[in-house]
């Protein structure tokens, strides 16, 4: 089997040293990744300058082809596609990411964006990230369970439009409670810039974002994250809100000059 990994934290972060090392025993795992740190970058695709791939040593030796890109997350994998991995990957995993991606962050995330880049090549994908954005934070049990993760995601057929986005406390095995099959929370986020002043006595602002949970139901992946799950959300592409369509159109087809 050939792997994809990514992220968006960066080729020198630990979490993808991590996710790479925990799937090397299942084939192949070629490191296509930003050269430098591109959280929250989303869907964003550079188009003002050219896109370089650095062929890098990686940390782990196992992985015998890493490219390092000056580009998003979704730069990477499209690139990786489209001409650095040749032939095609079976499966796109991204992560593990520095920080959870739970309820409306992953329309932010650079990990969850890279995984869905994949899955609108018809490849299966998987975004990855640790729920927490301590340094240090506790792999092991992340390290325990990614592998087992995907051999066992991949034992069915390919849902087309959909990718896995999966949470995993940042806590050793023996205190991970189970796997959770969870929907896509909601969080508010409040008032969330600070505002200070720079030397010259101008305001600047940083977002600092506490999110309130709006949802507690149990099955959320935030709730299951907090109460020490795995959360695993199949998350699609396609963002039509089918409910809607026959009262959007009676509102609007019969609307004329
Ligand atoms: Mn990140």
């Amino acid at each position: 089997m050939r792997i994809l990994v990514s992220n968006d934290d960066g080729i020198q972060a630990r979490g993808i040293a991590a996710l790479s090392e925990a799937l090397l025993p299942l084939g192949e795992v070629i490191v296509v990744a930003p050269n430098r740190e591109r959280s929250a970058a989303s869907h964003s695709l550079t188009l003002e300058h050219p896109l370089r791939a650095a062929l890098v040593p990686f940390f782990i030796p196992g992985v015998k082809l890493a490219f390092a890109v000056n580009g998003t997350p979704s730069d990477c994998v499209k690139l990786a596609l489209s001409s650095l991995v040749k032939p095609a990957p079976d499966i796109v995993v991204t992560g593990i990411n520095r920080g959870a991606n739970l309820a409306v962050d992953v329309f932010y995330s650079g990990t969850v964006a890279g995984a869905f880049e994949g899955v609108f090549q018809g490849i299966p994908s998987i975004a990855f990230s640790l729920a927490s954005y301590e340094e240090q934070a506790d792999l092991s049990g992340a390290r325990f369970w990614m592998r087992r993760l995907v051999e066992r995601l991949l034992q069915f057929p390919a849902v087309p439009n959909i990718l896995f986005n999966i949470n995993i406390p940042a806590l050793p095995p023996e205190q991970i409670q189970g796997i959770k099959v969870t929907r896509q929370g909601k969080v508010r986020y409040g008032d969330s810039y600070d505002r200070r002043d720079d030397p010259h006595g101008r305001p600047y602002y940083w977002l600092k974002g506490e999110p309130e949970i709006i949802d507690k139901a149990p099955d959320t992946d935030i709730v299951a994250v907090q109460s020490g799950f795995i959360s695993v959300t199949p998350i699609r592409a396609e963002l039509t809100d089918d409910a809607s369509l026959k009262s959007t159109r009676s509102l609007l087809e019969g609307l004329s000059r």
